[in-house]
């Protein structure tokens, strides 16, 4: 395989081969059931990449077998928190020692820039495990002089059997976003990564076998989600799914909870973020963060700003900037260390953008930038910038998930505030402004799970992060993913004829 332009192509010298494209299950790579496989392709070109097991009902069957015996016997839930982070952090410091061709595998089947795999992703993913690693012995209850007869004290305990379904923007990052609080609360689990993306999550799983995560601990079943997907959510043996991904399926997901055995749900959505930019802003700070916050990855984040609002005094030039930024933005062949914005995931993700560019058309928006496919080969689409927007319109409503952003002018601080909310979704959102007052009130408007002042994309493991409204519910990273992989348990005894 060869990477066109790029003198530092890693691939001229290091074409990795694909080593692992099996189930893993209870400890071992296997074929699924029916034996049947799905092919992964690279979005540069289209070409299959590697042939991978499908895994279906029956497959989830197995892995769910496996992650209940080493849940109800096995040694996982059992070993003191300081023992399951050594593992943890053995597993980490592997990934750590495989950066370089973990990165190439995220890069050929995601379409994702290599340096920012190489960079930040993968080694991001070692760290997250580290951070719920120095969490894992420090996970307690209370105690609670309930009355002069009652005490009681709680118990946190490990949820039970987890179904991660995991979505193909960010593989790695999500892998561990999900896995590692999940494995330092004692949980077992199934991971099903996307259908676009199975790579990493299988050399993963290869890793933590290595590092001496027991058997049945860690499962990863790839496959489709209407099979492998709809499996786990209506599995009467999990006892909680964790879900990223689309609101719609966000919704079948509850849906399959409440028809099964009421496991608990927690889902991470849509969006649709505003990015507020206010008269007082450096033009060409915000002019930039605008840009990076909706090409980054290119657009394929649920938090993407893809809504900018720019306060009027400084619009005509902070058009003029954008758009030349965004001319200038250099897309191309994600391993090039020149490039900024690699392919779309896949063609269906290519097609949806384009059409949705097309309908901004139809609807009468103003195109300042870009609105085409790039090239003929491979899903490269132009950075897009459309203005004359109204509120009404699908691209302000929906989500594009791709490099589209919808630019539009505001006057007041009210208007601002009121047109950033009008929306099904609630992520995220950022602020620009120099006046504290502002960006403090803008902040408690905003109905968002995280605010970026003078910033986007701040992302940290231990900052929490989820949806409001239609985004979905629960939180990823920080303490407050830990929590909810862990169940309160109260123990109330009495003591009598205390005088206290
Ligand atoms: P999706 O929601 O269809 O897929 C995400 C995961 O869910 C995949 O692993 C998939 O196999 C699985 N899945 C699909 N149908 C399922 C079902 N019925 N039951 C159980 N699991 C199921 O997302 P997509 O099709 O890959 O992308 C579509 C849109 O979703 C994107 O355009 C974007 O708007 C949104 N999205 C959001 C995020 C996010 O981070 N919030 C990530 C990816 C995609």
């Amino acid at each position: 395989s060869d990477c066109g332009n790029s003198k530092e192509c890693p691939l001229k010298t290091n074409t990795p081969t694909i080593k692992f494209t099996k189930l893993f299950i209870n400890g071992e790579f296997v074929d699924s059931v029916s034996g049947r496989t799905f092919e992964t392709k690279d979005p540069r070109n289209g070409e299959v990449i590697a042939k991978v097991a499908e895994g279906n009902r029956e497959d989830v069957d197995l892995a769910v077998k496996a992650a209940r015996a080493a849940f109800d016997h096995g040694p996982w839930p059992r070993l003191s928190g300081f023992e399951r982070a050594k593992i943890m952090l053995k597993f980490a410091d592997l990934i750590d020692q495989n950066i370089e061709e973990l990165a190439t595998l995220e890069t050929l089947d995601a379409g994702k820039l290599f340096s920012w795999n190489k960079n930040a992703d993968i080694p991001g993913g070692a760290n997250t495990l580290r951070y719920y690693a120095g969490a894992a012995d420090k996970i307690h209850g209370d105690v609670l002089k309930m009355s002069r007869e009652l005490q009681a004290y709680t118990l946190l305990e490990p949820i039970g059997v987890v179904g991660h379904i995991i979505p193909w923007n960010f593989p790695c990052t999500m892998f561990f976003m999900k896995t590692s609080p999940a494995l330092a609360a004692g949980c077992t689990m199934i991971v099903k990564p996307a259908e676009q993306t199975p790579l990493t999550a299988l050399y993963f799983a290869h890793l933590a076998k290595l590092a001496g995560i027991p058997e049945g601990v860690l499962n990863v079943v790839t496959g489709f989600g209407r099979t492998a997907g709809a499996a786990i959510s209506s599995h009467m043996d999990i006892d909680m799914v964790s879900f990223t991904g689309s609101t719609d399926v966000g919704r079948e997901i509850m849906k399959a909870s409440a028809a099964s055995n009421l496991k608990t749900v927690s889902l991470e959505l849509g969006g649709k973020s505003p990015l507020v930019i206010f008269d007082d802003a450096d033009i060409d700070m915000a002019s930039s963060l605008a840009l990076q916050g909706i090409l980054f990855n290119k657009g394929e984040i649920c938090v993407a700003g893809s809504r900018v609002y720019v306060q009027e005094g400084i619009y005509d030039e902070f058009v003029k900037k954008l758009v030349k930024k965004a001319k200038d933005w250099v897309v191309g062949d994600p391993f090039d260390p020149q490039v900024r914005q690699g392919p779309q995931v896949d063609k269906a993700q290519f097609d949806k953008i384009l059409s949705y560019i097309e309908h901004g058309k139809r609807e009468g928006a103003t195109l300042l930038t870009g609105g085409k496919a790039i090239g003929n080969r491979g899903y490269y689409i132009e950075p897009t910038i459309f203005t004359d927007v109204k509120e009404d319109m699908l691209i302000v409503k929906d989500e594009i998930f791709g490099p589209v952003m919808a630019l539009m002018k505001f006057k007041t601080i009210e208007e601002a505030i009121t047109r950033a909310n009008d929306t099904k979704y609630g992520l995220a959102a950022g602020i620009v402004t120099k006046d504290l007052n502002v960006a403090n009130t803008v902040s408690r408007s905003i109905r968002a799970g995280i605010i970026w002042i003078n910033c986007y994309f701040a992302f940290d493991r231990d900052c929490p992060y989820g949806g409001y409204k239609m985004s979905g519910f629960g939180r990823d990273f920080g303490l407050d993913a830990l929590h909810k992989y862990l169940q309160v348990k109260s123990v109330v005894t009495p003591i009598y004829n205390s005088p206290w």
